[in-house]
């Protein structure tokens, strides 16, 4: 068996062992299809290649690590993104959670803080062909305002709030999923959910240690 199915073996196995915290048994098979055709390989250093595959998170540089495959299904799945979906990711890091997002949505815009790590992934998803990501480096607690509204966001760093212009970015009927709670240790990933009536709702997943969400959220811009 390819190290690319024993990965989704092993994400199929963590859903089953926490169901009753997730609230599903499985994951959509569109996002199981979705990790299977991104090469998590090509987007982790050539240092971290031989464990690209691996149910947990790797370090990509500039003390910042690329998602567990299980998170980034779960975080997908959360989202119950379709094919006509404009979606804000927030934390570009390696890039892998943005095209793991392209293979199920039309667009993706994707916001990351470290200039390094920004152009690096922009390169990766470009060689690759992914052509409904735009990537651009900034701090992501203000959003991509340009954009908005989205159908979707994804925040991939603590924040120990919900930041109000993500809020503000959000469609009516739209969810966003992002981990809430303090910058180090464990945190909460929360479901927030936009109602047309325009009130927002939250829900606790489960607990989740990110690195966290930086940036003075004042600049616009690196
Ligand atoms: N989604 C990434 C991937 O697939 O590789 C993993 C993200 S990593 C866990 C979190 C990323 O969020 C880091 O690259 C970090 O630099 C970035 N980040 C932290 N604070 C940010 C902010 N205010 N705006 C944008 N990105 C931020």
């Amino acid at each position: 068996m390819s190290s690319q199915k024993q990965m989704l073996q092993d994400i199929e196995r963590e859903v089953d062992s926490t169901r009753y915290m997730i609230g599903r048994s499985a994951l959509s098979q569109q996002v199981m299809d979705a990790l299977l055709a991104v090469p998590r390989d090509a987007f982790v250093p050539l240092s971290e290649r031989r464990c690209a595959y691996y149910n947990g998170p790797l370090p990509i540089g500039c003390g910042q690590t690329i998602s567990q495959p299980y998170i980034v299904a779960l975080m997908t799945d959360l989202l119950y993104a379709d094919s006509n979906d404009v979606i804000l990711e927030v934390g570009t890091g390696s890039g892998y959670q943005a095209a793991v997002l392209s293979q199920v949505v039309r667009q993706v815009y994707s916001i990351e803080i470290i200039e390094t790590l920004s152009q690096r992934a922009s390169e990766t998803l470009s060689r690759l062909g992914y052509e409904n990501v735009d990537c651009r480096c900034g701090d992501g607690y203000l959003g991509w305002p340009e954009h908005a509204p989205y159908d979707g966001i994804l925040v991939t760093a603590a924040c120990p709030e919900i930041p109000p212009p993500l809020i503000s970015q959000l469609k009516s009927g739209a969810r966003m999923v992002m981990p809430v709670g303090p910058s180090f240790g464990y945190q909460e990933l929360v479901l927030v959910e936009k109602h047309d009536t325009g009130e927002v709702s939250e829900r606790k997943i489960l607990d989740v240690s990110f690195v966290p969400l930086t940036g003075n959220h004042e600049r616009g811009s690196c």
